[in-house]
């Protein structure tokens, strides 16, 4: 009786944790229609519907300039430019984010789990991490749709 006990709280544990997850609040929320009249049509598929820019084709995939890098979506900074270095993958890469800025989750789109990450103010999607970041630094990629970002001079 109590191992039943224990599973029916568990599976119920399981069940409230997912139904938080799906329902995330953010400081920044609004309708579809209003992120479709505020971004272009990219940063709309890539912000809100998780697209992934064609490699090599973003504005920030070979852009070295100093400044902060913004969430589109919300306008909040999220990387710094002294953490952006060329891994040649065809997207914008980053060792670190500014921290506490993002949010990290996971996306089994190809069929195997990738971490993706979010802004954590409006909760656009902004790419994933991996592990074959610079080793002497992270040993993190923050691998990041241009689209997603807007740059700031500063
Ligand atoms: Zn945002």
């Amino acid at each position: 009786m109590k191992i039943r006990l224990f599973f029916v709280i568990s599976s119920l544990f399981v069940m409230f944790s997912f139904l938080g997850s799906s329902q995330q609040k953010y400081e920044v929320e609004k309708s579809d229609q209003e992120w479709k009249n505020q971004l272009t049509e990219m940063s709309y598929l890539v912000l809100r519907k998780a697209y992934t820019e064609r490699p090599y084709t973003g504005k920030y995939d070979n852009f070295y300039e100093t400044g902060t890098y913004h969430c589109a979506g919300c306008d909040e900074e999220l990387y710094k430019s002294d953490r952006k270095y060329n891994s040649n993958c065809g997207w914008p890469s980053f060792d670190m984010e500014i921290k506490d800025k993002l949010i990290y989750d996971v996306d089994y789109k190809l069929g195997y789990p990738r971490t993706e990450i979010k802004c954590k103010k409006c909760g656009g999607h902004l790419g994933h991490v991996f592990n074959d970041g610079p080793k002497e630094t992270t040993g993190i990629r923050h691998c990041v749709n241009s689209v997603a970002l807007v740059f700031k001079k500063t």
